[in-house]
């Protein structure tokens, strides 16, 4: 006869949030698995630099017992803040100091390395993509594409915008901000294109103005990632016709949304290289709430997608791994713990979302660059 395989708890997804969650869960010797879509940790680029809070990003791995090891992949001279308008002039010049840790950046592949190489072999299963789960006597039977399925007592989606676990408790799905990111890189820019990379900095450079942006930020193998930031219809991206497969193309196509900003910033779009990768942003309702289910909920993404400009996802995803961890922790009864973590994470979540659906309108705008510094003033001054 062979054993039907049951874990107390199932993870699915493991971003930085499922893989928090597995991480503090493990080292309190709770039967804690994470099932994974992508077949291993190396298919997908993991995307740029993240700044990890100190109340959320930066407790979490505390949490976790990684604060150490998380410190010597962080880049506190990350933090510093260039905002221009499309002339160039300068609105807001923050330089990152080396010894403030309230906001370092960091890699999130390394992030998510560190995470990944933190778990015991046998908690993160690759190549398990959820398509369904179904009510069973032991709690939930998981299914994987696979065609293989297991059961679990609590099941928490940490699965990311598309979610399969949330429509066990909500109907909602996300839904188009009206901004398109296309995503695209230089190379090695301190030695390619130096005069990019002094613009640029070691933190983050932000050109705003005309309902458009260039958001372009130093990453630790010294590329600079840059999003170009348009507003535009929903699928607008497929209909403009910028023709992503001929990057010489797709250079010119995105130069002639910028014709009028200056040659020091539109150098962002000329020096890139081939890789083009556009990034629709979604969000989920502001505010988003469901009646509880006794063991199964949601954190992260999942839970609460946000437009980017908050700078909050991750580390909303790793703070909600930390909170409901805890809860779990502190007491035997799933039901008790999930209603307890989500009582606060609905307030926690609305608030942020809120701020990144402002921050959005007030960037994306015609005077995005004097908006967003005159917000960087308030909160400067809130502190
Ligand atoms: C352009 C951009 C810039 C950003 N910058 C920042 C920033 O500076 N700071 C910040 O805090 N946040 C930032 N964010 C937000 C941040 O990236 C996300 O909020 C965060 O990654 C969410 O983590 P997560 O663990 O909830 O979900 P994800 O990272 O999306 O992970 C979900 C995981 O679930 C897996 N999965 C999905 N479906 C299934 C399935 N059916 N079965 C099994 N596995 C599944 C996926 O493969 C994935 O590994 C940014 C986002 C974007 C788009």
């Amino acid at each position: 006869m062979t054993m039907r395989e049951h874990h107390s708890l199932a993870i699915i997804g493991a971003g930085l949030g499922g893989l928090t969650l597995a991480r503090i869960l493990q080292n309190h010797g709770v039967d804690a698995v994470i099932f994974e879509r992508d077949a291993s940790r190396d298919v997908r680029s993991q995307g740029g630099s993240l700044d990890m809070h100190v109340e959320a990003g930066q407790r979490a791995l505390k949490d976790a017992g990684l604060e150490a090891q998380f410190r010597r992949i962080a880049r506190p001279e990350g933090q510093g803040l260039r905002i221009v308008d499309k002339a160039g002039t300068p609105y807001w010049n923050e330089i990152g100091a080396l010894d403030a840790f309230d906001r370092p950046e960091v890699d999130r592949g390394a992030l998510r390395d560190l995470l990944i190489d933190s778990l015991e072999p046998g908690r993160l299963r690759w190549g398990n993509t959820l398509t369904h789960i179904e009510p069973a006597e032991r709690g939930h039977r998981l299914h994987f594409g696979s065609g293989k399925s297991i059961t679990a007592g609590v099941v928490i989606g940490a699965d990311g915008a598309w979610s399969r676990v949330r429509p066990l408790l909500t109907p909602a799905t996300p839904l188009y901000t009206g901004i398109s990111f296309i995503e695209i890189g230089i190379p090695d820019a301190e030695s390619n294109h130096p005069e990019v990379a002094r613009m640029v900095g070691h933190g983050s450079f932000m050109a705003l103005c005309d309902d458009k942006g260039l958001l372009a930020q130093c990453n630790g193998d010294g590329r600079i990632r840059v999003y170009v930031a348009l507003r535009m219809p929903e699928n607008g991206l497929e209909a403009s016709g910028i023709p992503f497969e001929r990057p010489a193309d797709a250079r010119q196509a995105l130069l002639a949304y910028f014709t009028d900003w200056a040659p020091e910033l539109t150098a962002l779009i000329h020096a890139c290289d081939d890789s083009f990768m556009a990034r629709p942003i979604n969000m989920l309702p502001i505010g988003l709430t469901w009646e509880g289910q006794p063991t199964t909920t949601l954190i992260g993404d999942a839970a609460h997608l946000m437009s980017p400009f908050a700078g909050a996802g991750a580390n909303l995803a790793m703070w909600d791994a930390a909170e409901l961890a805890s809860e779990l922790l502190a007491t035997p009864r799933p039901s008790q713990a999930i209603r307890a973590y989500e009582a606060k994470l609905f307030t926690r979540a609305k608030e942020a979302a809120e701020e990144s659906a402002r921050n959005l309108e007030l960037c994306i705008s015609p005077n995005g660059a004097e908006r967003l510094a005159k917000q960087m003033a308030i909160y400067g001054a809130a502190q």
